[in-house]
């Protein structure tokens, strides 16, 4: 499809754009010329929410500065460093458009996509997710891990309908909102949720350019956290996975014993008995050997149900989502949560 000939005409649609910025100074100037580009293109009603989550460059004073200017612009900047996730959550709780677009500031989700999202919405479809069909410029070991994750999502986790490549900016319809509105959760990854609540959902695909200005977010730490909020959101699989373990080492052990006993009844009980290669001078280092990988099992599987039990006493202390140190632009307070 030829993106420069859709133009919108239902002039009463508002469209919310979205975007968490975390330190995107050199690139939130870009990214407001080429919005503006498109959206005035498509002769659109729209809001821009820039959520700041708690920047340390000049990211804040940027946004003023464009919202100042633009009554269609508003911030706000959260208290801290939340996450990506969290700062669309936050955007997500204050848009008041017929349909919502979330993109990061970065160029590396190019706006000119947005005409396609909004052409399959107005077909019909309430999710539209734009999948990347090609990265520029990353690493195998980045697409090898990128890959992994949304394997092990769509294997293991079951969410299904996840994209193969991933998908880092989608449209949701009104109705979408309003239902992710009525989650509470903060230990969790938006685009599962999204693809896991349903609706009528679609993709558009697109290359996902190299990012040009500034760095990304995404230190280890977050991605880590990531992936065990991914898994512990929608899956039991890991707590399986360990009652499994134990009934087969379990088992193991069992017909070890028995071994064992039928040797002895037979005359020919095992010398200082029960590591499994008791041969020579074997045997001490052999317990010392299944003693460790014993226990280093169980510590795993300690840990493993240590982050569903932390989650759940998180989720259980109803601390809000995220607090807003500050609102930018045109009177914005009074609109949220419509
Ligand atoms: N971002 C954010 N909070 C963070 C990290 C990133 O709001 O703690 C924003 C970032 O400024 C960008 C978007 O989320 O607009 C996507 O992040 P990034 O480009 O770093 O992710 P990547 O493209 O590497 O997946
Ligand atoms: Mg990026």
């Amino acid at each position: 499809m030829n993106t420069e000939d859709i133009i919108i005409k239902d002039s009463d649609l508002v469209f919310t754009v979205i975007t968490p910025v975390y330190n995107e100074a050199e690139s939130l100037p870009h990214f407001h010329e080429q919005l503006l580009k498109v959206i005035n293109k498509l002769g659109i009603k729209y809001e821009w929410i820039i959520v700041d989550d708690h920047s340390n460059d000049s990211t804040n004073k940027i946004i003023k500065s464009i919202a100042e200017k633009n009554i269609h612009i508003h911030g706000i900047r959260l208290a801290k460093n939340y996450g990506s996730h969290i700062a669309i959550s936050a955007g997500l709780h204050l848009a008041n458009g017929d349909s919502a677009i979330v993109m990061a500031a970065d160029l590396q989700d190019p706006p000119g996509v947005i005409p396609e999202l909004i052409e399959k919405w107005r077909h019909g479809k309430q999710i539209v997710w734009a999948v990347r069909s090609l990265r520029r410029r990353e690493t195998p070991v980045t697409k090898g891990t990128s890959r992994l994750y949304y394997w092990l999502m769509r294997k293991v986790v079951k969410i299904k309908d996840l994209h193969l490549t991933g998908a880092d900016f989608f449209l949701i319809d009104r109705k979408v909102i309003d239902a992710f509105k009525l989650f509470k959760e903060s230990n969790l990854s938006i685009f599962l949720l999204l693809t896991w609540m349903g609706f009528k959902q679609d993709n558009i695909f697109y290359i996902k350019q190299a990012r040009q200005y500034g760095e990304s977010g995404w230190t280890l730490r977050k991605k880590i956290k990531l992936v065990v909020d991914s898994i512990t959101s929608f899956s039991h699989f890991p707590i399986r996975t360990m009652t499994y373990i134990g009934f087969i080492i379990a088992f193991g052990g069992l017909i070890y014993a028995m071994i064992i006993i039928y040797n002895a009844l037979l005359g020919d009980p095992a010398p200082g008995w029960s590591s499994l290669l008791n041969w020579q001078d074997m045997g001490p280092r052999t317990i010392m050997v299944v003693l460790l990988v014993l226990g280093g099992f169980q510590m795993i599987m300690l840990g493993v149900l240590g982050e569903y039990i932390w989650r759940n006493l998180d989720e259980s202390r109803r601390r809000p989502l995220y607090l807003i140190e500050e609102n930018i632009g045109s009177d914005y307070s009074g609109k949220s949560e419509k």
